[in-house]
């Protein structure tokens, strides 16, 4: 039988915290809202507050829209969402800025940059690609273990004038392991000590076989530093892209999967997200991981307000109850009432998973007592 703290058997009653301790206390029990009860205690309370009993199941509160297929004619194309990936110092930065810097948008809202942990451009033909800003290899990977599959396409980046080095395998053995497909980017071909047929030689040793070597793996040459070779990187990424016929519904109710998360001093709580399904939009009630909330205002990579954000544009919400983290998936619900129990039954879950796996001491007996 699962425990429960007081304060969610409440909220789930929608009776007050204080009065469901008062109750306890008339019954022997000397508890605070924070403390959990087991479940026979909880029926008493339930019986004693007049409710029906009703033994729900997890899957009965939390949200699981993994078997909620959309059909086959919502779909629409959606931008594709690359990452770059790299040995330090190869040039994943400097091509992230360089790549920016094609944006016919941004060229005309004058450049005003907002790092929101991704960016979207839009290329001279129209096409829309959603680069992640952020990630190394722990963000991908740490990503993907918590279920989060927002990469479609890897940029591995290698430096023209250095070579195959730790982290480039490492990369590459992460794309392998996500089957997420791969274009290579040789960089820095601007520089004299330059050799990029080398360095596609080299990629054969790690089953990385270019196109160039009658491979599959498109690859392309380019410098951050003059452009050379940007355009001919965005035609392979729309190409794939094609290819992978990426699509999804856009008129459904919301979710996305947070990038990255902080509190802001004045702003409050705000996430970064990456839609992936559905089109989010301000004043959606939400739940994200374990806190819910209700969009108040979004804005994207150029510092705009967005008021409805669709599948693969990233942005920045404000109006949550509390900061997420990175791989976590909002959810828009219908009602705050909704919003609310599936996050203090996740708060619940998780504060249960770390109490288990706190070491049991004396000191969290008193507290227990106390
Ligand atoms: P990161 O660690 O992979 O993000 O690498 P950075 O983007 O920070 O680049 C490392 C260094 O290489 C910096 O000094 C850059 O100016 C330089 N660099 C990056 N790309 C190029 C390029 O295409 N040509 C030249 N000549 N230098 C580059
Ligand atoms: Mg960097």
């Amino acid at each position: 039988p699962e425990a429960i703290t007081v304060q969610e058997l409440a909220n789930r009653m929608a009776e007050k915290g204080a009065d469901l301790v008062k109750a306890l206390f008339k019954l022997g029990m000397m508890v605070t809202v924070n403390q959990t009860i087991d479940q026979d205690t909880a029926e008493l309370l339930v019986e004693e507050f007049g409710h029906n009993i009703q033994r729900v199941s997890a899957s009965d509160i939390d949200i699981d829209t993994s078997a909620d297929v959309d059909p086959e004619g919502s779909l629409k194309p959606r931008a594709p969402v690359v990452t770059i990936m790299g040995h330090v110092d190869h040039g994943k930065t400097s091509l992230l800025d360089a790549l920016r810097g094609t944006d016919v948008v941004r060229g005309e809202a004058g450049g005003i940059t907002q790092h929101i942990g991704a960016y979207q451009i839009k290329t001279k033909g129209g096409d829309l690609i959603t680069f992640l800003d952020t990630p190394g290899h722990e963000a991908f990977t740490e990503m993907r273990a918590r279920g989060a599959h927002v990469t479609d396409i890897v940029i591995l980046v290698v430096a023209a004038d250095d070579g195959i080095m730790p982290q480039t395998i490492e990369a590459i053995n992460h794309t392998k392991a996500a089957g997420v497909p791969m274009i290579v980017a040789i960089t820095k071909v601007d520089k004299h000590e330059a050799n990029a047929q080398r360095i596609r030689e080299r990629l054969l040793e790690h089953e990385v076989v270019v196109e160039a070597m009658s491979g599959e793996v498109q690859d392309v040459e380019v410098s951050a530093k003059t452009g050379a070779g940007l355009d001919e990187l965005i035609e392979k990424i729309l190409l794939q892209a094609e290819v992978m016929e990426l699509q999804a519904n856009p008129d459904r109710a919301a979710e996305a999967t947070v990038i990255e998360a902080k509190l802001d001093k004045g702003k409050g709580p705000l996430a970064s997200v990456l839609v992936t399904r559905g089109t989010l939009k301000v004043g959606d009630i939400l739940v994200v991981g374990t806190h819910s909330g209700r969009v108040r205002a979004m804005l994207d990579d150029k510092g705009r307000q967005v008021k409805a954000a669709p599948p693969s544009l990233p942005v920045e919400v404000l109006g949550l109850g509390g900061v997420p983290m990175a791989g976590d998936t909002l959810t828009v619900v219908d009602s705050e009432a909704r919003a609310r129990e599936v996050a203090a039954y996740r708060q619940e879950k998780a504060t249960a998973k770390r109490t288990a796996q706190a070491p049991a001491s004396l000191e969290n007996m008193f507290s227990a007592l106390a």
